[in-house]
């Protein structure tokens, strides 16, 4: 399992954009990287931007590592935990599961894809 949000982010980096960060909103592929930060300073539309722009995780404030732990038992049991069960095990409201659970579950195909390599990448390490 990952230490922390940071590793997180660094490999969402690694499976979304193989080393190679795409602007979310002009797609140019011509940024910079902040120091010390997972984030991005575009250089042709100039916005700033990080990996979870445009994905599942965008705006949530929630640590990664509480995502990820989350979308792990998503995906073992199924999808069949309650709202309540989920807040317990990761320890968050039941409106932020809620949320996690809406998001899971309503997710693009290409983010689909990301969400299993997610989970075959955590189940490797545990
Ligand atoms: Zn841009």
């Amino acid at each position: 399992m990952f230490e922390t949000h940071e590793d997180c982010l660094a490999y969402l980096e690694e499976i979304r954009w193989n080393g190679t960060p795409i602007c979310p909103y002009c797609g140019s592929t011509k940024a910079t990287k902040y120091k010390k930060e997972h984030r991005y300073r575009c250089n042709s539309c100039f916005t700033s931007y990080s990996v979870t722009v445009g994905t599942l995780f965008h705006k949530t404030h929630l640590d990664l590592r509480k995502w990820f732990s989350a979308i792990l038992l998503l995906y073992k049991l199924n999808r069949d935990i309650s709202i309540r069960k989920l807040a317990k095990e990761i320890q968050v409201n039941r409106a932020t599961a809620s949320l996690i659970v809406d998001r899971v579950l309503n997710v693009s195909p290409e983010q689909s894809e990301i969400l299993g390599k997610i989970v075959q990448f955590i189940s490797s390490k545990s």
